[in-house]
């Protein structure tokens, strides 16, 4: 478990009320899970009763009205549960989805939908990709046509993570004939509406308890009141809703990275050769040295920014160093994990190899390294 001096006792309360959930509630299907492709929707609803997915927000909306950090805890706790899948399926609720819900949707939609999604009853995703537009988000070709009180989506969204189970998309759309990042809005489309299809589940090297889909919208009809935010600022509301997404990302990187070294620990103590424990060899012990001394770094870092947007900062250069430095020391960290496991390390009895393909996604998702860095030279004064 992690402590730092932006936690105080009642983050610590809450950290060992989450740890002990995970590991009694979560950790044990953990196998089940990832051989299912698939972690039941009866997680959210447990969070939701337990007050977990809410921690962050206010009470008048069925959150317990905690701080940033204490989703932060969140993040890093469900960790514990050793698939970064469960991880990643909760954070697309707690720090994508609900985020926004919370931040610019009308009052109506807070209670048809955030109300709801805090308790875990509803399940939401967010669907920005397009097999043809990724990294550049402004150059979305989904369109969403005004029609008296509707509109009409038609579109294809694809690497949508709850996609599949999802009882709400939130969709990026722009209004025909728009260009670049004007005219994108946001609109929040129900499972079930004509149109709305899940045309394919993704199978993915890791994540793989996460259900990932590929979507369709098909003349899809949604009245306006389920714009989000307000119309044709969608691409300003998203690029808000980035920087929790990447926070998220780079701590539970942090997380993960943790949990892989202190396996890797555990594992060069028992595993002897040539005599000895390999832990006794200086090129193994002086590697974790390193390693957890990076982990330290990143730790840091992240920890830094979380206190940044917990005084209600966004200080968007900072959450991209995090993100791209804490996700990559965590794959590094996987990789050099499995390297001690020897070829033990690469057999799916170990759990060290989930970390190694688990690790890989946080360094794409959510903005890319590439794309990390760019935001950071941009403010370099190049
Ligand atoms: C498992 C998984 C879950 C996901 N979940 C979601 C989700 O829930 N919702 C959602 O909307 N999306 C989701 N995504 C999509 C994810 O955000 C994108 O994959 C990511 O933003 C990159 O886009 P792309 O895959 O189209 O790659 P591209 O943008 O095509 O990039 C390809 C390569 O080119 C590089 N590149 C692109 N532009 C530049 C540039 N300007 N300078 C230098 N290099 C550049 C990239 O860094 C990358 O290395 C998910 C993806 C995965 C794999």
């Amino acid at each position: 478990m992690s402590d730092h001096p932006i936690f105080n006792d009642e983050h610590r309360a809450i950290r060992k009320t989450i740890h002990e959930f995970v590991i009694k509630e979560l950790a044990p299907h953990a196998e089940e899970w990832e051989e299912a492709e698939g972690f039941p929707n009866e997680v959210f609803k447990r969070l939701g009763e337990l007050g977990f997915l809410g921690l962050h927000y206010p009470e008048k909306y069925g959150g317990q009205g905690g701080d940033y950090l204490c989703g932060v805890i969140l993040a890093e706790e469900l960790q514990h549960c050793r698939s970064g899948g469960v991880t990643m399926g909760i954070g697309v609720q707690t720090d994508m989805v609900c985020p926004l819900l919370h931040k610019v949707g009308s009052e109506d939609i807070k209670q048809r939908y955030l109300v709801p999604a805090l308790r875990g009853e509803l399940i939401g995703c967010l669907c920005i990709t397009e097999p043809d537009a990724g990294s550049d988000v402004a150059s979305i070709r989904t369109t969403a046509q005004p029609d008296g009180a509707h509109y009409i989506i038609n579109g294809a969204k694809t690497f949508i993570t709850n996609g599949v189970r999802a009882d709400f998309a939130v969709v990026v759309a722009r209004a025909p004939g728009s260009t670049s990042y004007k005219g994108i809005t946001l609109f929040i489309v129900d499972k079930g509406t004509p149109g709305f299809i899940v045309s394919r589940k993704l199978n993915k090297v890791g994540m793989r308890s996460s259900d990932t889909a590929e979507l369709i919208f098909q003349d899809c009809r949604v009245p306006a009141k389920n714009i989000l935010g307000q119309e044709g600022q969608g691409f300003y509301h998203i690029m808000w809703e980035l920087q929790p997404e990447r926070l998220y990302g780079a701590v539970s990187s942090v997380a993960g990275a943790q949990i892989a070294l202190d396996e890797a620990v555990k594992y060069v103590k028992e595993r002897t050769q040539f005599g000895r424990p390999i832990s006794k060899f200086q090129a193994i012990r002086h590697r974790l040295a390193q390693l957890a001394t990076e982990i330290e770094a990143a730790r840091q870092l992240t920890y830094y920014v979380a206190g940044k947007i917990n005084a209600g900062e966004f200080p968007g250069k900072e959450i991209s160093m995090a993100k791209f430095f804490a996700t990559r020391v965590a794959h590094r960290v996987a990789d050099e994990a499995l390297q001690f496991h020897g070829g033990y390390g690469y057999m799916m009895d170990y759990p060290i190899q989930r970390f190694w393909r688990d690790s890989r996604l946080a360094r794409i998702g959510g903005g890319t390294d590439e794309i990390m860095l760019e935001i950071i030279s941009r403010q370099m004064d190049l």
